[in-house]
């Protein structure tokens, strides 16, 4: 079995005192490979070192087109690696091999182009016009970056949200300490592998794994981190945003979500039962962004469920390295449990389950984490598993009378990440999206993201963007700077109002 080491200072180091733990398989909860555990003195170490490379070292004063370049050189060396990356997430996670494969895939391509963004992140000034009273001057912006930045990333997609924090952060010129979270630190301590042979200066990219709890709570209260970026919970979301206030930290938070899926009157049922599919349950519902709340014209209703259902029960579960299986395990028996206690909770508030509902157990499935896709209609949106974030394969199905009405439940919810809305009127679809508070809104697709356009949460779904010009632009401070072109004493004459030309002479 492999044994990682914890990523600090450009070297490799075990775990202080030694601490390491396995990291477990979730199809048949076999071990995979020995994760260290980081101490607080480890996760002190690690800050001393982004702080030090950030104050000291070469990687802040580098033009953009330089640390690009490195960044660039982290994107082909993963795109060379894509196959193992997937086949690590997968064993790690249970994820599928088409999730795991097109999560490498994307992964690589995003660190592209925060390679590519880093250039235009290269102090360019930025003129301000129309600045010249009193006296003549020159006046501009630069953008710099913040400088130590820790990043505490979830379990769903720790690929992807290792480059999501690694790409921005360091093409603006920072330097990072990312923490991987306790369930699936596997893909992130092997990309500390691959970093290490891109040549950034040491102290630039740390990659420690320990528990979010201890480590977490350190990341957000230490004075010498100057931006906490987090993805995960809305609960550990607010609890960060809370300690981050002591050292008045910049922080940014991509947090949980319970995103509305408004299928209208005239929606292609071709494309909206299955995207409400792939909405719901891809990656086993594990999606901050999944459509978790089905809308459905009342007229409707029966027989898109009766459709959909019919195509659930028909998806094979199975091992995640078997290209044939589209459902797998989630990603561990506590949050198996987890969800299974919300499915009860939904049965004893009234809903009734049309599907699913319980573990998947038979055969080789017994060692594994697996759920049915759930489905539960006569759901109304006050009950607890419309208004909380299940994150499993859980779908909640609600009728409506008229457009309004739609977009009134639609928008009754603490969170606001995600949301679409099916019709083959794209102007009425437009129209709805309007009247949606969420910072994306799918029109007849879901899931597609892409790194040119800013993702995040209205409400308590998050603060801040992350991709896009956007997402960089949270990486850094804006210096103001103001240029003296007046010169003379005598064209200074605001100087009067407190020392006399004359004064003293
Ligand atoms: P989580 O909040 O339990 O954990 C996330 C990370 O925070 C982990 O690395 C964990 O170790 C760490 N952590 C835990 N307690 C901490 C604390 N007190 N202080 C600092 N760090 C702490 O979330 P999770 O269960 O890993 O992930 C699922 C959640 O993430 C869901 O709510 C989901 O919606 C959200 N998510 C959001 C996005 C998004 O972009 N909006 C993306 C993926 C996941
Ligand atoms: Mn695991």
């Amino acid at each position: 079995m492999d044994t990682y080491q914890l990523y600090i200072g450009g070297k490799f180091v075990d775990a202080e005192g030694g601490e390491s733990k396995p990291t477990f398989n979730p199809w048949n909860g076999e071990a995979i490979a020995n994760i260290p555990v980081a101490s607080i003195a480890d996760a002190e170490a690690a800050i001393a070192a982004a702080r030090d490379a950030f104050d000291n070292g070469p990687w802040p004063a580098m033009t953009g087109a330089e640390r690009g370049e490195i960044i660039c050189a982290l994107s082909s060396k993963m795109k060379e690696r894509m196959k193992d990356l997937a086949r690590l997430e997968s064993l790690d996670s249970g994820g599928t091999i088409a999730k795991t494969g097109a999560d490498a895939f994307l992964a690589q391509r995003q660190m592209n182009y925060f390679g590519t963004m880093a250039e235009k992140f290269n102090s360019e000034p930025k003129e301000i016009e129309g600045m010249s009273r009193p006296g003549r001057s020159y006046n501009y912006t630069i953008r710099e970056p913040i400088g130590v930045c820790a990043s505490i990333i979830p379990w769903n997609f720790p690929l992807m949200m290792a480059v999501w924090k690694l790409g921005p952060a360091l093409g603006t010129g920072n330097t990072i300490v990312l923490k991987p979270a306790s369930d699936t630190p596997l893909s992130a301590m092997e990309l500390a592998r691959i970093v290490d042979e891109c040549g950034f200066p040491p102290g630039v990219v740390n990659i420690i794994s320990g528990p979010g709890g201890k480590i977490g709570e350190l990341l957000t209260t230490h004075p010498d981190v100057d931006k906490i970026a987090f993805t995960g919970s809305t609960e550990v979301g607010k609890d960060i945003m809370a300690k981050a206030s002591g050292t008045l930290k910049k922080v940014t938070l991509e947090c949980g979500g319970k995103s509305p899926n408004i299928v209208l009157h005239d929606a292609d049922w071709d494309i909206a039962i299955d995207g409400s599919i792939f909405a719901s349950f891809y990656h086993q519902g594990q999606v901050c962004e999944s459509g978790t709340r089905l809308l459905l014209p009342a007229d409707q209703h029966d027989d898109f469920v009766g459709q959909m259902v019919a195509k659930l029960n028909s998806l094979p579960l199975g091992d995640p390295l078997d290209p044939a299986t589209k459902i797998g395990p989630v990603v561990s028996g506590s949050h198996m449990s987890t969800v299974l206690d919300y499915i009860e909770k939904g049965k004893t508030e009234g809903a009734t389950l049309v599907c699913g509902g319980e573990r998947a157990a038979d055969g080789d499935l017994a060692n594994g984490y697996f759920i049915k896709p759930t489905v539960f209609t006569d759901v109304t949106n006050d009950m607890v598993i419309a208004q909380e974030e299940i994150f499993g394969p859980v779908l909640c199905v609600m009728k409506y009378q008229d457009e309004d009405e739609a977009v009134k439940i639609a928008n009754d919810s603490i969170f606001g990440l995600g949301g679409g809305v099916w019709s083959e009127d794209i102007d009425r679809a437009r129209a709805v999206a309007g009247k949606m508070r969420t910072g994306t809104v799918w029109i007849n697709d879901w899931h597609l993201l892409s790194e040119q356009m800013p993702f995040g949460g209205y409400k308590q779904s998050g603060i801040g963007r992350e991709f896009g010009e956007e997402g960089m632009n949270e990486y850094t401070e804006v210096k103001a700077l103001h240029v003296d072109d007046a010169k003379t004493r005598e064209n200074k004459p605001w100087y009067d109002m407190l020392v006399p030309q004359d004064a003293a002479e």
